[in-house]
Parts: C-alpha cells; sequence; structure tokens
C-alpha cells in the first residue's frame, strides 16, 4: 500500500511515535474505564434481577399461607351457616369447623369468638381455652362495620401463647345479619423470621413487610424494635403505598443506609413485601475488581507513557548529539571556520547553481604569508592566535548570507562569493588586505602590518571547466603568481583581465 507523501513523513517522524506511546495508553485508560462502568451496570442489572427472583419466591409463599388460613377461616364461616350444625353437640361442632390446615406449624391459634368476644370454638380442642377478645381492634372493627371482610392485625402478643403473632378475622354474620362474633386465626410471625433465615441472605440484605398503613410486620434481619413501628409519611413509603411493585434507590427509613429497594404487593392482600440490598454489597465485588483492575491499568499505562518519554528523551539527546556530530565534522577546531570537507560541499552545490543560472562565481584563496617564521619566532601557540586573528578578519569581509569563508589548510582560507564578479571579489580582497594590515598581537608583540597574506583569485564558471576544482586550481595558481611577485598582494587569474592589487603603504 502507498501511502500518501505527508502520512508517511508523520509516520516516520520520531515526534509521532512518542505521541503515538503517550496517547495510546491515555487510550487504553478511557477504555478500561467505560469497561469498568459497564461491570458496574452488569452488577446493578445482577443485584436488581436477584432482589426481583427472591421478592417472587417470597410473595408467593406469603401470599398462599395467608391463602391457606383466609380459606379456613371462610371455611369456618361456611360451615356455621350449614344447616345442623348449630343443633350438633359443641365437640361435634368443632371437629366440623377446622380442618387439618388448621394445625399447620406456625398457624398459632385458630378460633370463634361470639358477639361478646368470648372464644366459642378453639381448633386446638374442646373444650376452648378461656380467653375474651372484646378488647381487640379487630373485634371492634368486625363489629362496628359488616363489609371488611378479612382483617389483618397489627403485630399482637397472643394471649394463649405468649407468641408474637398476627391475626387474621373475618366477621360471622348471625341469620338476621347481626353480629354474630368474629373467626380468627392467627400467623406467628416466627414463620416470616424462619423463611427469610432459610434464603441465606448477606449481611445488608433488609427484608421488610408492612401492612397498607405503613406498620412494619416483620424486618429481616430480626430486630424485635423495629416491629410494630410506622414508616407512614415516609418517600419510601409513599412509594409502596402509591404503586403495585417497583424498584428505587434510596436511604432506608430507619438507618438511612443507601439501599437499592424492590417491592410489591403481596398477592391480593394489604401488604407490602420489600426487599432492600445495600449499594455498598452490591457494588463489593465490583469494587474488588475495578480496584484490581485500575491499579493494573494505571501501572501499565504509566510506565509505558513513562518509558515513551524517557524513549522520546534518549531519541532527542541522540539527535541533539548527531546534530553536533554532524556540525564538528563541517567545522575547523581552530578558528570555529567551516572546514575544507564543507567547503567542498558547498562549492560543488555553488559551482552547480553558477552553471545553471550563468552568474558568476568568486574564489579566493588567501594564503598567510611566511608563516612558517612566524612559528619559529613567536611559538606554535602565538601563530594559532594568529590564525584565529585571520579567521576573525576574513569573517568580517563578507555580508552575504551565502558567502562563505573557510579554513581549507594549515595557513590557508578560502573566500567562496557567489553571484560576484571579479571587480567586486577585487574589493573583498581589498578589504581583506586592510583588515589584516590592522591585526596584532600585542601580547607577543605583533604589529599591525607583521602579517600580511597572498591571495590568488579566480572567477567561474569559465569555458571548459568540469566542476570546481578547476576553479580552484586557477585560484591557487593565482596565489602562487601573488607570492612570485612578493607576497602581500592579490593576483586575479589572467582570464579577469584584471590587475594584481597591492595595498599602498604596505
Ligand atoms: P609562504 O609565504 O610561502 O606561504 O610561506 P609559509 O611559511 O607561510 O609557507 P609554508 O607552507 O612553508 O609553511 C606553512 C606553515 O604554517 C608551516 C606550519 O608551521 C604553519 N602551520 C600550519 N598549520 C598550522 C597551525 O595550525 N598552527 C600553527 N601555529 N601553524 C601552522
Ligand atoms: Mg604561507
Ligand atoms: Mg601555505
Amino acid at each position: 500500500m502507498v501511502l500518501p507523501p505527508r502520512l508517511a513523513r508523520r509516520l516516520r517522524s520520531t515526534r509521532t511515535w512518542i505521541a503515538l506511546g503517550v496517547l495510546a495508553p491515555l487510550g487504553m485508560l478511557v477504555v478500561s474505564g467505560l469497561m469498568l462502568l459497564d461491570l458496574r451496570r452488569d452488577a446493578w442489572d445482577k443485584a436488581e434481577q436477584t432482589s426481583r427472583n427472591l421478592l417472587q419466591v417470597l410473595e408467593r409463599d406469603i401470599a398462599r399461607n395467608l391463602g391457606i388460613i383466609d380459606l379456613s377461616l371462610q371455611a369456618v364461616i361456611d360451615h356455621l351457616k350449614a344447616p345442623g350444625v348449630a343443633e350438633v353437640t359443641p365437640q361435634m361442632r368443632q371437629l366440623i369447623l377446622f380442618d387439618r390446615a388448621a394445625t399447620a406449624r406456625d398457624l398459632g391459634v385458630m378460633l370463634v369468638l361470639d358477639e361478646n368476644g368470648d372464644s366459642l370454638v378453639d381448633a386446638a380442642g374442646w373444650p376452648p381455652r378461656r380467653l375474651n377478645n372484646a378488647d381487640r381492634d379487630y373485634f371492634q372493627a368486625h363489629r362496628a362495620d359488616p363489609g371488611l371482610g378479612l382483617l389483618i392485625s397489627r403485630p399482637l402478643v397472643s394471649r394463649l401463647t405468649g407468641a408474637r403473632i398476627v391475626v387474621l378475622s373475618r366477621r360471622i354474620n348471625k341469620p338476621d345479619g347481626s353480629f354474630g362474633g368474629v373467626v380468627l386465626g392467627s400467623l406467628n410471625l416466627a414463620f416470616f423470621s424462619r423463611l427469610f433465615d432459610q434464603i441465606g441472605l448477606g449481611r445488608d440484605v433488609a427484608i421488610d413487610l408492612y401492612a397498607q398503613d405503613g406498620t412494619r410486620l416483620v424486618r429481616y434481619p430480626a430486630d424485635a424494635s423495629d416491629i410494630g413501628a410506622t414508616i407512614a409519611g415516609t418517600p419510601a413509603f409513599d412509594r409502596l403505598a402509591r404503586e403495585r411493585g417497583g424498584t428505587f434507590l434510596g436511604p432506608a427509613a430507619h438507618d438511612g443506609v443507601e439501599r437499592l429497594s424492590t417491592f410489591t404487593r403481596v398477592g391480593e392482600w394489604p401488604l407490602v413485601l420489600n426487599v432492600a440490598l445495600s449499594t455498598r454489597e452490591i457494588e463489593a465485588g465490583w469494587r474488588g475488581k475495578a480496584l484490581v483492575i485500575s491499579l493494573i491499568v494505571l501501572v501499565l499505562c504509566g510506565l509505558t507513557i513513562l518509558l515513551s518519554l524517557l524513549y522520546g528523551r534518549d531519541l532527542r539527546r541522540r539527535a541533539a548529539l548527531q546534530a553536533e556530530l554532524a556540525r564538528l565534522s563541517r567545522t575547523d577546531a581552530l578558528t570555529g571556520l567551516p572546514n575544507r570537507r564543507r567547503f567542498e560541499q558547498v562549492s560543488d552545490r555553488l559551482w552547480t547553481i553558477a552553471r545553471q543560472t550563468g552568474r558568476p562565481l568568486a574564489l579566493l584563496v588567501v594564503d598567510a604569508d611566511h608563516f612558517k617564521r612566524c612559528n619559529d619566532r613567536y611559538g606554535h601557540a602565538v601563530g594559532d592566535e594568529v590564525l584565529q586573528g585571520l579567521a576573525r578578519c576574513l569573517s568580517a569581509c563578507v555580508h552575504r548570507p551565502d558567502d562563505l569563508v573557510a579554513r581549507v589548510g594549515g595557513e590557508e582560507f578560502v573566500v567562496l562569493l557567489p553571484e560576484t564578479e571579479a571587480e567586486g571579489a577585487m574589493r573583498i580582497a581589498a578589504k581583506v588586505h586592510e583588515a589584516v594590515a590592522a591585526l596584532g598581537c600585542p601580547s607577543a608583540g605583533i604589529v599591525p602590518g607583521a602579517v600580511t597574506v597572498s591571495i590568488g583569485l579566480a572567477v567561474g564558471p569559465a569555458a571548459g571547466e568540469a566542476g570546481w576544482g578547476d576553479l580552484y586550481r586557477r585560484a591557487d595558481a593565482a596565489l602562487y603568481a601573488a607570492k612570485e611577485a612578493g607576497r602581500n598582494c592579490t593576483r586575479p587569474a589572467a582570464d579577469t583581465g584584471l590587475a594584481m592589487l597591492r595595498l599602498t603603504g604596505t
């Protein structure tokens, strides 16, 4: 596949790879975060599903048991109306009225009370245990209102067994429709506790059974002080009372702990069953996983970013080192000027341009006169200083950006002048002589005028010349001629038609 050049360049760039090395882990972080959120959503979905299943199982069980008791109560009422039952002996009547269901476990007592509240028939046997319940709320309610149907009482303590119970009761009418008493069946609250205990729920699961008026009938985990309390008036109960079933998140009425509540009406009974799972419990598993995954991802991403940045820093250092090495390979250590290698590269390029454009390229070859003597007289170190001074002089004489001053040999320099005619180059040569005439080294006793240079000048490209080497040879030949002519002068190559230049006064 061929990539567009711009993209290919970008891909080759170190910066792109470092940026990718930093951005990719950040992308991983985002993806991991989204995955964790998804896992959290799953945990909540699972909790909702578990609550619903639990609620369904409990609701069915409770509704079935209440249904059985109510059927027994209705059977008693029906049997009481059956012809002949009033005439049989009390023992016989007891057997007729109560079937075996009335002795089921958790069914506390099953009684028929007469219109005064006295026990008339007892499912437990004959004679009935003596008791008067005329003061109970349910008895008074039935006596006052014939149309109540089944009543479920608030939690009570049984006068016969001492157990905590709820009482299911129905009114008995006399043949003329007047109040004839109440048939009641009590259900031990222990039934609910056992039911909830069997399921083996976690610590943070709470189950509540409420009467329609907000009275708490049962609570799991068991807490006797909560029984009989009312949550009527709380926002949570408003919701439970308003809807048949549903789910909501909010602080629990009794302890303020935030819970996910799932609730339903129990069959057609005036009861509401609520299963609540604490947010902490729901997210416990997820939190553990999220912590481990987050730590691993963070460490990996951090390491990747760190390594990318270190790699980037290393690459930048190498690039800087390479650039420095490249610069050094083009630079003369003593003078800081471009060296011969650089001169050759630039000459080659400028020669080609001059050839293409037909514009002149001038070259001055500058050589210090009798430099060996200078070294011998003042020492090599002073010679070096003089060479550095010469480099400064030459550099000060050129100003165009493409002009090049280089040190090409021991005490030999070049000045390469693109787009410069012979006359212009001669002017530069004159400036060089002037500048060198002013050069001195007071510490070594070298006075201005003691150092001189000879210059060979040539301009190309000339007809028949193949490369910059030809131009250099002509300039070098002119330099040789300048030396021959007594030094401290500039000799132009023969083809320039210019006369030799010698600084007046030297
Ligand atoms: P001429 O006028 O004919 O050019 O005479 P010259 O003595 O300058 O020429 P020659 O080629 O005989 O000697 C060049 C001297 O330059 C020899 C050497 O001692 C000196 N030289 C070359 N490179 C360096 C350098 O890097 N530092 C110093 N101090 N001297 C150098
Ligand atoms: Mg020399
Ligand atoms: Mg020389």
